[in-house]
């Protein structure tokens, strides 16, 4: 299979602001035909301790439900809570018909049971996908609902016309959330998918073979342009910040769009689209609701 071409200027750019853009003015509509049937799509967002870090995400998330028109319902708990208080609170979530997923962020505090929290969440509520069944099921592609973030990937790699079937991807990352579900997705495709984590032997043998590279490990400057072949798709999921403040992906972006034919940058790339992602599975779980006329 011959290499997607590179221009002279370097790689494209993967705006996920301007597809996340697009697909809001979708949902948007979606919203409206919902709220004419009665039914206000309705997102339940629960941050446990003070974070910083999830504290901006949880406010972004909660923006964005607004400017969609879902209803969103944050609850701000303190680090202090115990495993059974949260545990009640997703209890009643589960049986409040207003709200259509519930979103707990991510990381919890220490003492609480992780597991078991996202167990409880009802796998039909379950819009970020972490949910035992849900993640599951993905082996088998009859998933409630896709995890955002690598679901946000699929649409990048989607909207820019990608082709997956038959190439070589490499994910760089294993976690449950991330680079586990990315690579079944990919692999549901047909793709050939290789997984390569912090034991790997010489990462750059591996992500040389790459003819789409997804990099999700968390680690500055991981994959730089000796490690990329010429023409290949590099997807930065990565989210890190510098001493200085700066907020940066896994990879050296400048050094590697020189080399790639697309490459998506951080900020601005797989970040936004994870929010949107979220946002679609939610009215998708009220459009089921509004359907099931429970
Ligand atoms: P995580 O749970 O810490 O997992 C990181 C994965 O990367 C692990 O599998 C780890 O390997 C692997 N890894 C670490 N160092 C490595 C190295 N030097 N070489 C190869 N692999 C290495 O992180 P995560 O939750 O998956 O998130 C990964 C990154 O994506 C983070 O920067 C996070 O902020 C970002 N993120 C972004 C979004 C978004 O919306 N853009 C969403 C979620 C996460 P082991 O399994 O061997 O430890």
């Amino acid at each position: 299979m011959t290499a997607l071409k590179v221009e002279q200027s370097g790689a494209k750019i993967i705006d996920g602001k301007v597809v996340a853009k697009k697909m809001r003015a979708d949902q948007k509509a979606q919203v409206e035909l919902l709220q004419a049937k009665g039914v206000t799509p309705g997102l339940a967002v629960v941050l446990v301790g003070e974070d910083p870090a999830s504290e901006i995400y949880v406010s972004r998330k909660v923006k964005a439900c607004e400017a969609v028109g879902i209803k969103s319902i944050s609850y701000r708990l303190p680090a202090t809570i115990s495993n059974e208080e949260l545990l009640v609170l997703i209890g009643k979530l589960n049986a409040d018909q207003n709200v259509h997923g519930i979103l707990v962020q991510l990381p919890l505090p220490k003492h609480i049971d992780m597991a078991k929290v996202l167990e409880t969440i009802a796998p039909e509520k379950d819009v970020d996908g972490f949910h035992l069944y849900n993640v599951g099921a993905l082996v088998v592609g009859r998933q409630i609902f896709p995890p955002c973030t690598p679901y946000g990937v699929m649409h990048l790699l989607e909207y820019s016309d990608i082709p997956i079937e038959g190439r070589n991807v490499v994910v760089v990352g294993a976690s449950n959330i991330v680079g586990k579900p990315m690579a079944l997705m990919l692999m549901a495709r047909d793709a050939t998918v290789a997984i390569c984590h912090a034991k790997t032997r010489d990462l750059g043998q591996w992500t040389m073979l790459a003819d789409i590279l997804v990099v999700a490990a968390g680690v500055p400057n991981l994959i730089v342009s000796q490690m990329v072949k010429t023409g290949a798709v590099v997807i930065d999921v990565g989210i890190n910040r510098l001493p200085d403040g700066r907020i940066v992906g896994d990879v050296d972006f400048e050094g590697v769009r020189k080399k790639a034919s697309y490459i998506s940058p951080v900020p601005g790339g797989v970040g936004p689209m994870t929010i949107a992602m979220l946002l679609e599975n939610t009215i998708i779980s009220a459009q089921r609701f509004a359907a099931s006329d429970i």
